[in-house]
């Protein structure tokens, strides 16, 4: 975006003339570290393949820096962020600052080099990787430091003075950002074999000292402000967590004084009790606020601020990738000017960049209109420093007019509004949808007709994508092959995998889903109001990123998206065959959502698309309709009290789907994580036929939920065996899990299966773990 980089720097200099002017104060929480083009992605894999060497990721690494801070600075950028790049994750680099390294990695001490740091993240041949978790509702993911009481901590890792020092010689003056001590040790774990009643929070006085030999040699070389990022603050947080806040930045106190400090928060607003916490640290010299999410913020900053003190405004959404509203987030800071007083509101991001695209630049192919509404990482940046001028006085009208062009276009495309999807979406508000007829009585119906055996078996939808696969459907895409060569190649790959299912002696039947490359983007592509990028890449762990389709205007669905492939498969079998769909709310939480309407609004658009599929399925004979949840439970919100909303209308999405099928039509739905006993009632609430779960590293966890009494009356499939891993669970094994289950479960309702789908694994894993499955199914048949 240079181009635009520059030309507002030409007008800031023109305006600097004319206008007497104050000066203008912006901020970037942090930026994306992929690059534009993924480099380091590239790098990266490069490396660990043994392909590249330690020099040349290093070099990918220092040049992708430098340009990032070389482009906040071209556009004026006040406080630049440093060490927000990682080579894998922000958490682990603290995890070796601080010298938190597991014994099984064999550290000897001395600095943290890559050997240690990528074991950590990745596993070695002989060890395992450490734990990876979701960083708070993002789809982001670090790596959970394992903690014990006889930790002794050292500085291991001096990589933040380290890039405050590099940033410094190109003749930048950067803000170290550092993950804050108490957030650290909220996001850890105790280690293994540690007792449970361990609070990992007790160890805030032996990592404090570490903290104090990085700020001391951040002063050293020169620093004069100091980010601690501290979102857990935003959480709902316990007297004793608050305390511990209190505890660390007084301990802190001394070793700060000559720095300026920026404690940030993001994700939500800081809820009252925090709020009085944070703001009464004396530490601190300014607070960062995500004013997006955070909806309460500004009442609680007009309810008291402290005074003399900054306030760091995320006005810029780095959740998402519109344009942001310039006029309407001028006017919020020029009020939050009026209460904490001139020249103390700094303009920022809501959260760090890393959370959305990268640049806008690179997308050649996206049409210039839907161009004009967005707004990626580079974007973003110009955004923020225009409002800063903007609030200083300097006003870029030009640029002003034409953000305000592109809001109202993208207000008024007919490609936005769709009178007949927003009528149809309003029809469903206030109303229950549900299906007539209770479960146990459609589900009785349903055997009727399927005549399944007791614990029937089935998969949960993809068979392996081998290269030849991906290879066939790219060139079909690129038109280097007819559509009926790739018909014929696809028609073949379903006739061998429904073989394959009938050899097994699979009661329930799957087409194996070769046509599609993901389970959200196959749908995306085949919906109105759904738009794809080329680079829109976002980091999800260490190398691996993904690249969600940009929800933009009000969905439907042109044509059937499914029926083709699904009535050739069932063609091909007198078994059931299972028609396989994404469910509404996980394309949802797994795209960048529009933000001129409630999240739900465009949830239940999706789910009528959703739901003429669905019928048009059952009338083309298929009998079985497994709709994918994969994704619902990670649109948890970040706050209790918010929960009951999220789970109400995400369900009633679901249900939206499939009510209007016949009995006979068994509904199957499936969830990835056995982590759901705390939402166990809105899952029962999904009201589905039969649900099939990831389950296989913990039965125990699952299977306790019905032990301590829930009444589960719908079909239900624990995996039996973890996908994850390639290696072949024998036949007793499996065996030996469904008669746990059994313990528990009825044995009309249980279900036998994998934990998810197959598409990642080898034909030379698959063939004899669905084996030992159905053998397994079987023997605990006959005993029954
Ligand atoms: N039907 C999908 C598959 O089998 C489900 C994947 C998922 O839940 N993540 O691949
Ligand atoms: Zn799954």
């Amino acid at each position: 975006c240079f181009s635009t980089i520059s030309l507002s720097a030409n007008r800031r200099s023109f305006l600097a003339f004319t206008v007497r002017a104050r000066a203008m104060a912006s901020h970037i929480v942090g930026y994306p570290r992929m690059g534009p083009k993924r480099e380091l992605k590239f790098a990266l894999e490069s490396f660990w393949d043994g392909k590249s060497s330690t020099e040349d990721l290093q070099k990918v690494a220092a040049d992708l820096r430098s340009s990032i801070w070389k482009q906040m600075a071209a556009a004026g950028t006040k406080y630049i962020p440093s060490n927000t790049f990682s080579y894998y994750d922000q958490v682990l680099d603290t995890t070796a600052m601080l010298g938190a390294v597991p014994p099984r990695y064999n550290w000897n001490g001395g600095e943290i080099g890559f050997d240690v740091y990528f074991s950590m993240a990745r596993g070695n041949a002989s060890v395992p990787a450490m734990e990876m978790t979701k960083w708070f509702d993002t789809n982001y993911h670090f790596i959970v430091a394992e903690l014990g009481p006889d930790i002794k901590f050292s500085y291991a890792s001096h990589k933040a003075v380290d890039e405050y020092k590099e940033a410094k010689a190109l003749g930048i003056d950067t803000v170290p950002v550092l993950v804050g001590p108490v957030s650290y040790l909220l996001l850890s774990k105790p280690a293994k074999g540690v007792e449970k009643s361990f609070s990992v929070l007790s160890l805030i006085d032996k990592i404090l000292p570490v903290y104090k030999e990085v700020v001391a040699e951040l002063k050293a070389a020169g620093a004069t402000w100091i980010q601690f990022d501290e979102p857990t603050l935003v959480k709902d947080l316990d007297a004793h967590q608050l305390q511990a806040f209190t505890h660390a930045y007084a301990e802190l106190e001394s070793s700060l004084t000559g720095l300026n400090v920026l404690i940030e928060t993001y994700f939500a607003d800081v809820p009252a009790e925090a709020y009085k916490t944070l703001t009464s640290l004396k530490s601190v010299t300014a607070y960062g606020f995500d004013l997006v999410r955070g909806t309460k913020t500004l009442d609680l900053i007009k309810g008291g601020f402290p005074s003399g003190k900054y306030l760091f405004a995320g006005v810029v959404d780095g959740r998402n990738i519109w344009a942001n509203n310039l006029a309407s987030s001028l006017s919020t800071l020029h009020a939050l000017e009026g209460i904490v007083g001139k020249d103390k509101v700094v303009v920022s991001t809501s959260c760090s960049l890393l959370h959305t695209a990268v640049d806008l630049v690179n997308e050649i192919k996206l049409d210039q209109e839907i161009k004009s509404w967005l707004a990626f990482a580079a974007q973003k940046v110009v955004e923020v420093n225009a409002l800063a001028k903007a609030l200083s006085g300097q006003k870029d009208e030009v640029f002003f007019s034409s953000n305000a062009a592109a809001l109202a276009s993208r207000k008024s495309s007919p490609r936005v509004t769709n009178e007949a999807v927003q009528k149809a979406a309003a029809a469903l508000k206030g109303s229950d949808h549900r299906r007539a007829t209770n479960v146990s009585a459609r589900l009785d119906a349903q055997q009727k007709k399927l005549n399944l055996p007791i614990l029937p078996t089935t998969t949960i939808g993809s068979f392996p994508q081998t290269a030849d696969l991906r290879r066939v459907r790219r060139e079909f895409k690129a038109n280097k092959i007819s559509e009926e060569e790739y018909v014929k190649f696809i028609t073949q790959e379903i006739d061998n995998v429904v073989k394959l299912q009938e050899e097994l002696d699979i009661d329930v039947l799957v087409h194996g889903e070769p046509e599609r490359n993901d389970m959200v983007e196959y749908f995306g592509e085949q919906l109105s109001g759904f738009a794809f990028t080329a680079n829109g890449w976002v980091q999800s762990y260490g190398s691996r990123c993904v690249k969600p389709p940009i929800i933009y205007g009000d969905v439907s669905r042109p044509k059937p998206m499914t029926v083709f492939w699904s009535s050739l498969a069932q063609s091909l079998t007198k078994q059931p065959m299972k028609g396989m769909l994404t469910g509404p709310v996980t394309i949802l939480n797994w795209s960048f959502v529009r933000d001129d309407q409630p999240r739900h609004e465009t949830c239940y658009q999706i789910a009528l698309a959703i739901k003429d599929e669905v019928e048009d399925l059952e009338k083309a004979g298929i009998t079985v309709i497994q709709i994918d949840e994969a994704a619902l439970r990670e649109g948890l919100p970040l706050r209790k009290s918010e929960e009951a909303f999220y789970l109400n209308w995400a369900v009633h999405s679901f249900r939206i789907t499939n009510v209007g099928v016949k009995d006979t039509t068994q509904i199957h739905t499936h969830m990835c994580y056995s982590n759901f006993n705390d939402i166990i009632h809105s899952i029962i609430d999904m009201d589905a036929d039969v649900i099939t779960i990831e389950n296989s590293r913990s039965d125990e966890k699952l299977l306790s939920v019905f032990r301590e009494g829930v009444k589960y009356g719908a079909g239900i499939g624990p995996g039996v065996y973890d996908i994850h891993s390639p290696r072949i669970p024998p036949t007793e094994e499996i065996a030996d899990r469904i008669n746990k289950m059994l313990a528990v479960l009825e044995s009309n309702i249980l279900w036998v299966n994998p934990d998810c789908g197959l598409k990642t694994r080898k034909y030379a894993e698959v063939k004899p773990a669905l084996t030992n499955m159905v053998a397994a199914a079987k023997v605990i048949r006959n005993q029954l």
